[in-house]
């Protein structure tokens, strides 16, 4: 489902030193996998996650989304990829803080062209999926970390994604609430979503079904791993 082929990334900025943060890396990602990319930071996690979610263009190599070639679509065609197709979460949720719950995750919906009643339907399901039915017109200064997490996982699942990709998303939740948010993860995965997850944290790595170790920019080996129960 996606491919990356001898993927590069300079970081230039006039006056500083260019900065190496991913080289040649290969990486291929089926339907249906569930794979961490574990690495201390600074090794080009983000940098990866956002080449692949077509966010942000590799200095050199390809990255093949099914059969589309990501980084040769317009930027207007390749959003609209991105809003139908990839859902993101991120470590620090980036919810817009005036809007509700049920607007938020509503909100891509909205863009990809559905009616307000459509929308609001599809993130009233997907809340109460995460386990916020009670909380849908709360803003998120009005909602814990650990449910301003769930609010972004229901947001970036209301286009119906093929491609879930997640950065750090239990990097500001304690124990308890970084084990809801992987079991929610390991459950829409369980239901054949294909998901991919950065992290720095080993526990959470180990939650997926295949880990790549990524050290200063490179892809170290694969090791593959049997789904714990
Ligand atoms: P990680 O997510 O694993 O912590 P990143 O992908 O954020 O790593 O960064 C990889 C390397 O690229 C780091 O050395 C970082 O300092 C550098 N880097 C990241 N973003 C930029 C940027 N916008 N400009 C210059 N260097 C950057
Ligand atoms: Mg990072």
């Amino acid at each position: 489902m996606l491919r990356l082929e001898a993927i590069s990334k300079i970081y230039r900025r006039p006056g500083a030193q260019p900065v190496k943060s991913l080289e040649d890396v290969n990486l291929n990602i089926e339907q249906g996998e569930f794979v961490a990319i574990a690495g201390p930071s600074g090794s080009g996690k983000s940098t990866l996650l956002f080449t692949m979610g077509g966010l942000m263009h590799p200095t050199s190599g390809d990255v093949r989304f099914g059969d589309t070639l990501l980084y040769d679509l317009y930027p207007a065609e390749r959003s609209q990829l991105r809003l139908r197709q990839i859902g993101f979460v991120f470590q620090s949720f980036n919810l817009v803080p005036y809007l509700t719950a049920i607007e938020n995750v509503a909100l891509p919906a909205r863009l990809a062209g559905k009616s307000v009643e459509a929308s609001a339907e599809a993130a009233r399901d997907l809340l109460a999926q995460v386990g916020l039915a009670t909380r849908l017109a709360h803003r998120p200064a009005e909602l814990s970390v650990g449910e301003r997490q769930r609010v972004a996982i229901a947001r970036a699942l209301v286009n119906s994604p093929k491609l879930l990709l997640a950065d750090e998303p239990t990097g500001n939740l304690d124990g308890g609430n970084a084990r809801e948010v992987m079991s929610i993860l390991a459950g829409l995965n369980e239901a054949g979503l294909t998901v991919v997850v950065v992290t720095h944290d080993p526990t959470v790595a180990e939650r997926a079904k295949r880990i790549v170790h990524l050290v200063s920019g490179h892809v170290l080996r694969f090791r593959a791993q049997q789904a714990l129960a």
